[in-house]
């Protein structure tokens, strides 16, 4: 730099403090959002209407855990008194967020000590964004806090109640097998991929797709059916749900289309590179965009509404259909990679794994502590989370899966989420057959899970 300074005196550390709480905002402020639509979504369900409540027990555990009355009251009813408390954390003007009371009370003293348990998550959001306009905190560390601040209103605000409303209204996942890679897209297959976060425009995809009328359809257009793959965490929504393939994560969404033979790609929120609508143009594909969040030119837009939206998916899939014919064969290049994956494991059903591990005479059953108890012992050696995204300064998926396996070859845990999961998939760390790349402890455990 040509000053140690900027021209009021801010130094370096003020200026890096700054942009780093303004990235981090921006990080809370797109997932929370996200969570937000899934929580109109939920307050729009009916059972008449395009969304319904498909796990009920997870909306009456949550109802009785926010003080929702439930007895003799309609499921609906209740689903949307749960989604206004979940809107209202958005913006409410006193308290913290109410997902805190689900820590431990030992690290909620270190959180208000430390004066970083969130409020409302609009207001850490419109906070952080205030602290780094000209002339406010110039000093790293409270900007650092700030940082941590507004990252646990999405962590423990936000991504959480997404998490529940999303598992309500779509269900829980369950442990699926599936594919991951291009080797997915089928040749002679109408192939449609869905793309981004939020799954509610994804499910009415997935949901039209499997109707005997679009089936027949694709039928009576010369295709063998209707292919629906996944990019992006919107892949890994609808493969834990519907068990559809995952064609990749994000610095694969251009290479899918440049196999030419995808029909349509819909994407939601997040993620979406601008490149696909002038890519989309170089072959037959339909590039559809959804959300008034995510506008990019080239693409069709086609303003998802939760009233009328498996209508719309279905005229979307249609479409899709009849643009099968507009394929260029001269274009289609489907590489044959492709890798087995077991997706899908929610937290009873990790227990129920880990009863496989006790001894039954002895242990107690339907706990965590098989996995707290091979981590106490040495067995294992922890757990890492695994969590996000491609960076296309280095080789795709490179360092997720180095650092996995080395994870692996030392005996620790990994819970993997968005493109490193898929990465994951990808190299074949999902299949059962990864086991024989962890080291001794990790490979008993998953033997006696096995
Ligand atoms: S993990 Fe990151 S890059 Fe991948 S889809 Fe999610 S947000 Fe995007």
């Amino acid at each position: 730099p040509k000053a140690s300074r900027g021209i009021c005196g801010a130094d370096a550390h003020a200026i890096a403090g700054r942009h780093y709480l303004r990235m981090a905002a921006a990080g809370s402020a797109a997932h929370s959002d996200h969570s937000r639509e899934i929580a109109h979504v939920l307050h729009k369900t009916s059972l008449d209407g395009s969304y319904q409540i498909k796990d009920e027990a997870r909306l009456l555990s949550l109802a009785a855990e926010w003080g929702v009355e439930t007895e003799d009251r309609d499921i609906y009813d209740v689903a949307h008194e749960v989604a206004e408390i979940g809107l209202n954390e958005f913006g409410k003007p006193f308290g913290t967020q109410i997902f805190l009371n689900r820590a431990t009370e030992e690290r909620r003293k270190v959180w208000a000590e430390e004066e970083i348990e969130p409020r409302a998550i609009d207001r850490e959001i419109a906070t952080s964004l205030h602290m780094t306009t000209m002339g406010n905190t110039a000093d790293a560390e409270v900007l650092v806090r700030q940082a941590l601040r507004v990252g646990m209103a999405d962590g423990w605000g936000g991504s959480m109640m997404g998490t529940e409303f999303t598992d309500i209204l779509f269900g829980t996942p369950t442990v699926r097998t599936t594919e991951s890679n291009l080797g997915v897209l089928e040749r002679d297959q109408v192939n449609i991929i869905v793309h981004g976060h939020d799954p509610a425009f994804s499910e009415m995809i997935v949901v039209a797709a499997e109707t005997k009328e679009m089936k027949d359809y694709a039928l009576s257009k010369g295709a063998k059916g209707i292919n629906i793959a996944g990019l992006c965490c919107t892949a890994n929504e609808a493969t834990m749900r519907h068990g559809i393939r995952m064609a990749g994560n994000f610095l694969q969404q251009e290479n899918a289309l440049l196999t030419g033979a995808v029909e349509m790609i819909c994407v939601d929120m997040q993620c979406i590179f601008p490149s696909l609508g002038p890519l989309a143009e170089c072959f037959h594909t339909k590039f559809i965009t959804s959300s008034p969040i995510a506008r990019i030119p080239g693409s069709i837009y086609i303003k998802f509404n939760t009233d009328t939206a498996l209508a719309q998916a279905t005229d979307l899939v249609k479409m899709a259909i009849d643009n099968y014919e507009n394929r260029d064969e001269a274009k289609i290049f489907i590489p044959s990679s492709k890798e087995a994956a077991v997706v899908g494991y929610p937290c009873d059903q990790i227990i129920r794994e880990l009863d496989d591990v006790t001894n039954t005479h002895l242990e107690e059953r339907g706990s965590y502590k098989p996995a707290i108890d091979a981590i106490k012992s040495g067995v294992l050696r922890g757990a890492v989370a695994m969590v996000g995204c491609n960076n296309p300064r280095v080789r795709p998926d490179y360092s997720h899966i180095e650092i996995m396996k080395e994870l692996l070859k030392n005996d620790v845990l990994i819970v993997a989420s968005g493109c490193a999961a898929q990465a994951a998939a990808k190299a074949g760390l999902l299949s059962k057959e990864a086991k024989d790349l962890c080291g001794d402890g990790l490979r008993r455990v998953c033997t006696l899970v096995d």
